[in-house]
């Protein structure tokens, strides 16, 4: 789509009509190149486990004799095929949400509960970065919402948290709430974000430094979009503070759940 339509210059209907269509070009180029880039994206992400496995297999097909050394193998290439299965998952799950095929199961969820159980569950991961995980505040809040994917979002931000730290680090975890929102907010010690890719950080498969993330384990560079999808179809809001060098604090607001309004009926028959 390169083709603009050529704008007449006097100011009449037609001008404005030609302008409206070439600004509705202009935002379908946007959405095209938006996709085109995503598509090239996942391609070359599900490439690289894909040439992991590959080469190890062939280098073990020629070379490996002892049971060790094909026991070494077999580990390279489970370890490369569950980062493909996560992968996938991620990619699956926005893209149904892109098809607008995701519908939240909405229910009253106890965010603070949910907060704990997610954190007991980080603890080991924690432990093997030596990273703390501290419970601040877990103030009883409810919110409706859709409680596998509020575990997931809290799992991608906390995840986040412990890898991004240097050992010895912390992570702070709370929730709070006001008059109407529920407030999560999850505070590390690590090596925090530069303000250049602050506003990049929730686009898929933007890394501030590819590199940290295959050593530290490789994630998909898909948890921040999967995160910001959540919040969005939750109406909520998140907000990102961070200081290179010194962490990072990634706040969501969520709309907290409202007591259905008891019937006048019922008030009267119960005096
Ligand atoms: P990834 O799989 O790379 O972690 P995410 O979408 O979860 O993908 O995050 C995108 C990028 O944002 C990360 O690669 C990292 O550079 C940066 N990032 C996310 N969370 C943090 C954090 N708590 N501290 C520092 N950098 C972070």
């Amino acid at each position: 789509l390169q083709q603009r339509v050529p704008v007449p210059a006097a100011r009449d209907e037609v001008h404005f009509l030609a302008v409206t269509l070439n600004e509705m070009i202009e935002s379908l180029d946007t959405v095209f190149s938006r996709q085109r880039r995503f598509v090239a994206d996942a391609s070359h992400e599900l490439r690289t486990p894909v040439a992991v496995i590959r080469s190890t297999t062939d280098v073990a097909l020629l070379h490996a004799t002892t049971q060790e050394e094909y026991i070494s193998v077999l580990r390279n290439v489970n370890a490369e095929a569950e980062r493909l299965g996560r992968l996938i998952n991620d990619l699956l799950a926005l893209a149904r949400g892109d098809e607008g095929k995701t519908r939240l199961e909405r229910e009253p969820v106890r965010l603070d509960l949910l907060a704990d159980v997610v954190a007991a569950n980080a603890d080991t991961i924690a432990e093997d970065h030596h990273v703390t995980i501290y419970r601040a505040q877990l103030q009883p809040t409810t919110v409706m919402g859709d409680e596998t994917r509020l575990i997931q979002m809290v799992m991608n931000l906390l995840d986040n948290a412990i890898i991004y730290s240097n050992a010895g680090g912390s992570v702070t975890l709370s929730v709070t709430s006001t008059a109407k929102e529920a407030i999560i907010s999850i505070q590390d010690t690590g090596i925090g974000i530069d303000q250049e890719h602050l506003p990049h950080i929730f686009e898929r498969f933007y890394r501030v430094d590819p590199a940290r993330v295959r050593d530290a384990g490789g994630s998909s560079g898909l948890g921040l979009a999967i995160v910001d999808w959540t919040v969005q179809a939750h109406q909520g809001n998140i907000r990102v503070e961070s200081q290179p060098g010194q962490g990072s604090t990634f706040i969501v607001t969520l709309p907290l759940a409202v007591e259905a309004p008891v019937k006048e009926s019922v008030l009267v028959g119960g005096r």
